[in-house]
């Protein structure tokens, strides 16, 4: 039989156990979007596959496709992303930034743009220590908005006139101006500035994250809103999401202490 192989590069979203050696990885990938691939031997630690396929790792694979799996043959590390996970606070939500991309994407069903928002986020939390939280609005901004649930933050969803806009609405999915709300309906009122910050979010770039400057308690109030506008869109409860929050009990607001 001849196996049609396929290269691929992705995130390693997940893996889960199989047998005494073998695991099942799930990974986000540029050509075929999130799929899961056995990876034969992979949990044996001399194993040429091992540190390429642990969750974070962004690797090449060369995978052929089976009845309902893919299978790995080979893969290579391209960044490993492995300090991640030697700070508590970065592991935490890095592994909500994995488990948002896994609940967010259907199996074999391609979207590069969320990728790049992930690798570049990921580049972000590898290499520098920007305020954490800052990032986590940002991509859940980013990421959202490329599944389909982007709030509209720069005109009013209903008269979609520019100003006078203060009420945003996570069932409607944006803000609406002061003529236009319905008060009977649950809304969050927003100052200017909170609105003009999420605007700012809806146009940078992760990397710009670097240079931008910010009130620390706005980013907080609309981390609150944005987390109840994920929840509410992904309709199912973010496991990784209470580790942050456990953190963030006891160092206060999460900051990145390292
Ligand atoms: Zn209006």
């Amino acid at each position: 039989m001849i196996l049609s192989l396929i290269n691929v590069q992705g995130v390693v979203l997940k893996d889960i156990s199989l047998g005494e050696t073998d695991k099942i990885i799930t990974v986000f990938t540029d050509k075929l979007g999130k799929i899961d691939i056995v990876a034969h031997g992979a949990r044996r630690p001399k194993s040429p596959i091992a540190s390429s396929t642990l969750p974070f790792c962004y690797s090449r694979f060369l995978v052929y496709k089976g009845k309902n799996l893919y299978t790995l043959r080979q893969s290579s590390i391209i960044e490993s992303f492995q300090r991640i996970i030697m700070d508590l606070n970065k592991l935490a939500y890095g592994s909500y930034f994995l488990e948002l991309i896994d609940i967010l994407n259907e199996k074999e069903v391609k979207n590069v743009y969320m990728l790049g928002v992930l690798l570049k986020t990921l580049y972000l939390l590898y290499h520098d220590d920007i305020d954490l939280d800052i990032i986590k609005l940002t991509f859940e901004y980013k990421v959202l908005s490329f599944a389909g649930f982007q709030p509209i933050v720069n005109s009013c969803i209903k008269c979609k006139r520019r100003n006078n806009l203060k009420y945003f609405s996570i069932k409607d999915g944006g803000i609406f101006c002061s003529d236009c709300v319905n008060f009977n309906n649950d809304f969050f009122e927003l100052k200017n500035e909170e609105i003009n910050f999420l605007n700012k979010i809806r146009n940078i770039k992760i990397e710009e994250l670097r240079n931008i400057k910010y009130d620390r308690r706005l980013v907080e109030n609309l981390s609150v809103i944005m987390e109840k506008y994920v929840s509410y869109h992904v309709e199912r409860q973010i496991k990784s999401l209470n580790l942050i929050k456990d953190l963030k009990g006891v160092d206060g607001y999460g900051r990145n202490n390292s």
